[in-house]
């Protein structure tokens, strides 16, 4: 049954069939539903009158109240300007038309109080108003007492040239909020609204689009952004709960390897946050249910060791073990890594990547058929169709953001009927209200705890000027027995040669500055056996600086080395630069990372450097980035299958989010199948969303 809301738009007052074709062009905008909730995107300060004493350069769009003192026309015939001088009690300002002067002087009268509304600029002592509007005092006060916030609407060129301008847009849509009353369903709870002081759903409908002051604004705001969170976190509990009904996991009971290895070989103790994630997924092996667990931890947090004794569970229930890694240098080093372990233990484990031989290559694919390797490590070459187990219990990716969600399904159907256990490591902390909305459907554990005895990391920021400096301070390290990275901009296979001249240039200058010692390069151009050639010198300590791009991003490990220096430093993201920091602060010597930059930096750069000398936090850190970036521009890229929201912005919007969550799984636990004659509401809304499956939040 089409809903009030589904009514076609050229059917409403003000509209009609003309300018409803151009919405649909230009905004796709087809229903009232989709015109109720083109939300303005800004407003326009109607509450506060300003004195003209006070207007300084900074003034945005402010309103005046004053007389006229005179009006005149001047220049020529085409170019005829209307200037208007204008005062209140504290000073004069001039308006000017350029469009449309002789019809506005024509309306102009002297003798009365006139409200003015625009942007001022300011010349020397002179101010002046382009373009504003004029209206006599009281004029628009029928709506709105003690003033209001105009609705700004965001409109495209066409729509203006056409005629199709704010003041349309807004007087539809009031017509449409009048018409809509008696068809606005409450969707949510009376009890969930009072508690967390919600108002009414037409109240904030109303306040968004026409709010009186800022205080109606901020209530219509909170509503809108709860309830489009809330079923949002609906849903994605709704979800879970199916799937863990449906999709039924290994158990695993069984611990004798572990006991052993725990008995003797572990290097050293676990923190109190690793053993509380290891005993969160025990419960998840025990539990019957396939796991898909998160697991973020910052760099050097200990996540290498979890995942291990994680594959051991799954070992010593007879099950394979497959983890995989973004990069060769990466998995290369899990792979050793891990492999002294799993001697001690007698654990079959090898290692596929893109450059294993042909020969070892086939001994892997029988080994994994025949059950007899239990871990194999890896990169995305684990992927392959031709990579068959016979019976994988656990797949472990690290470093997550790398692998798409397509990826992680892909390790699920390796195994048939039953899918693996997943655990998906990542050091890239996403802000927790990011995860929240993108990641329901996974549990998350978070490794919040460093091992004890790291210093942190002291950070500090420099200008290329100082690089003979910056040479001076890393000899001294290199003195003290220590290693040094210099870490240049990316360099991909599609990049342009102009990055590698930078890297080359660079690995010049420092094989100059530092004759008295080794000097290794790596870059993402280099074959693999000569980048592990390379990266195994560097281990160990053989040559002393590392000269490097990105590919040693991503959780490389040599507690030697307590330098890093990170050159054009403003071409990194936050994200990407607290990685690469990450690479040191490894050992038990203080660490440094230095970051060098252009003196001439944008203001965003700015803030970037700053983060990073003030705070070591990842999940700092990562909110940082959320606020510079907008989660907009998060979705675009490697936050995939992110929903979009309308009028909540995780960024900000944090604390209303966990309250949204709060109550979403409480009323999930309480009445799974929404049967309470309190969820009416939210029932009916959702089945009336039923057709569109994006965004719960929307009205249709
Ligand atoms: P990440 O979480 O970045 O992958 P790693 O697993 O590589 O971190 O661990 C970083 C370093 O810390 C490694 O050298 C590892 O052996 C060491 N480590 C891990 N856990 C502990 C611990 N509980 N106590 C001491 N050192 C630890
Ligand atoms: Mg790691």
């Amino acid at each position: 049954m089409p809903s009030f809301f589904d009514t076609s738009i050229d059917k409403l007052k003000g509209i009609g069939p003309k300018r409803a074709e151009l919405l649909k062009k230009e905004l796709k905008i087809f229903s009232f539903g989709d015109f109720l909730q083109h939300y303005p995107f800004r407003y326009d300060d109607r509450t506060k009158f300003y004195r003209i004493q006070e207007l300084g350069s900074d003034s945005n769009y402010v309103q005046l109240k004053g007389k006229i003192v005179s009006h005149q026309l001047l220049g020529e015939k085409r170019k005829t300007r209307l200037v208007v001088k204008f005062r209140d009690e504290s000073g004069e300002i001039e308006l000017i038309w350029f469009a449309g002067a002789k019809w506005i002087e024509k309306t102009l009268r002297k003798d009365v109080t006139y409200v003015v509304f625009g942007k001022p600029t300011i010349f020397g002592s002179r101010i002046n108003m382009a373009h504003p509007e004029i209206e006599l005092l009281g004029e628009n006060k029928a709506n709105a007492p003690e003033g209001f916030l105009q609705p700004v609407y965001h409109l495209t060129d066409t729509l203006r040239k056409r005629g199709l301008d704010n003041k349309i847009i807004a007087k539809a849509m009031r017509e449409l909020l009048t018409q809509m009353h008696p068809y606005i369903i409450e969707t949510l709870p009376t009890e969930i609204c009072s508690k967390y002081r919600l108002i009414g759903k037409y109240k904030a409908l109303l306040g968004v689009h026409f709010p009186i002051n800022h205080e109606t604004l901020k209530q219509a705001e909170r509503r809108l952004k709860f309830e489009e969170l809330f079923f949002i976190q609906l849903k994605l509990f709704r979800e879970k709960k199916i799937n863990q009904n449906k999709f039924s996991g290994f158990v695993f009971n069984k611990l004798n390897t572990l006991t052993t290895f725990y008995r003797d070989h572990l290097p050293f103790d676990l923190t109190n946050a690793q053993k509380r994630v290891i005993r969160e997924i025990r419960e998840d092996f025990l539990s019957g249910r396939q796991m898909n667990r998160l697991l973020q931890g910052d760099v050097g947090s200990g996540k290498t060791i979890v995942s291990f004794i994680t594959a051991l569970m799954a070992i010593d229930n007879h099950k394979q073990v497959c983890l995989m890694a973004p990069t060769e240098i990466l998995a290369t080093q899990h792979y050793e890594g891990l492999k002294e372990f799993a001697d001690l233990l007698g654990i079959n484990i090898k290692l596929l990547t893109g450059s294993t031989k042909t020969k070892p290559r086939r001994v892997i694919h029988e080994e994994l058929e025949n059950g007899s390797l239990q871990l194999l490590v890896g990169t995305h070459a684990l992927l392959e169709d031709k990579v068959q187990f016979q019976n994988l219990g656990l797949c472990i990716i690290d470093e997550q953001h790398r692998f798409g969600v397509e990826q992680r399904s892909k390790l699920w159907r390796k195994n048939k009927p039953i899918p693996p256990h997943v655990l998906v490591m990542t050091a890239t902390p996403i802000p927790r209200t990011l995860a929240m909305t993108i990641y329901g459907d996974l549990d998350v554990s978070v490794i919040d705890e460093l091992p004890a005895g790291r210093k942190p990391i002291k950070t500090v920021h420099k200008y290329d000027a100082s690089r003979l400096a910056i040479f001076g301070f890393v000899r001294q390290e290199i003195q003290k027995g220590r290693q040094a990275y210099f870490v240049f901009p990316l360099i991909e296979e599609s990049e342009k040669f102009e990055n590698l001249k930078d890297l080359m240039d660079g690995y010049e200058a420092i094989s100059r500055a530092f004759p008295e010692y080794h000097v290794s390069i790596v870059h993402g151009r280099a074959k693999p056996e000569d980048k592990e050639w390379e990266m195994q010198r560097f281990i160990k300590n053989q040559t002393q600086i590392m000269v490097a791009t990105t590919v040693i991003e991503v959780g490389v490990n040599v507690p030697n080395a307590s330098v890093m220096v990170i050159e054009n430093a403003e071409r990194f993201g936050l994200a990407q630069l607290h990685q690469l920091r990450g690479r040191v602060g490894r050992g038990a010597e203080q660490s440094h990372c230095i970051l060098v930059t252009n003196v001439k930096l944008s203001k965003n750069s700015k803030t970037r450097m700053e983060t990073m000398v003030r705070t070591n936090n990842g999940f700092e850190i990562a909110d940082a980035d959320l606020k510079l970036r907008g989660h907009g521009d998060l979705q675009g890229t490697q936050q995939s299958g992110t929903v979009d929201l309308l009028v909540a912005d995780v960024a900000f919007d944090g604390p209303i989010l966990t309250e949204a969550r709060k109550v979403a799984e409480a009323i999930t636990e309480k009445d799974p199948n929404l049967e309470l004659p309190e969820h009416e509401g939210i029932r009916t809304h959702i089945l009336s969303l039923k057709k569109s499956t994006i965004n719960w939040g929307r009205i249709s």
